[in-house]
This record gives structure tokens, sequence and C-alpha cells, in this order.
């Protein structure tokens, strides 16, 4: 008897970030967006939050001279 039921995610391998089961296939091994970057920002840095600064672009139009 098994009390687990494996509706969704069925021999899904749970969530590497959290460890539920991914609902969303297109994110697999991931369970969301959210956890993919969460390991993606891992890759980068390591850092979990990661302050999201707008990018100062120079706008330097004239490149005449
Ligand atoms: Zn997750």
């Amino acid at each position: 008897m098994t009390e687990d039921r494996d509706e969704k995610a069925e021999g899904a391998p749970p969530c590497v970030i959290c460890g539920m089961r991914p609902q969303v296939p297109e994110y697999r091994p991931f369970c969301s967006r959210r956890c993919a970057d969460v390991d993606l920002h891992r890759w980068l840095g390591g850092v979990y939050a990661i302050p999201v600064k707008p990018e100062e672009e120079e706008d330097e139009g004239d490149a005449t001279g």
C-alpha cells in the first residue's frame, strides 16, 4: 500500500533546487522557472539574491572625428 500518489509527475525526478516535483516539464529538471534561475545564478556567481540593476548604456552617438 502506497500513500504517495504520483499523478502529476510519474517517474519524474524531484526538483534539484527545492525538491518538489516538477510541474512544468518546460523547466525540468526544475519545478518552475524560479528554481531554474536559482541554479543559473549559482553558476554565475553563487549568489542567491542578485540585485537587479539597470544596465548603464552609454549613449555615445557621436562617433565621428
Ligand atoms: Zn523547485
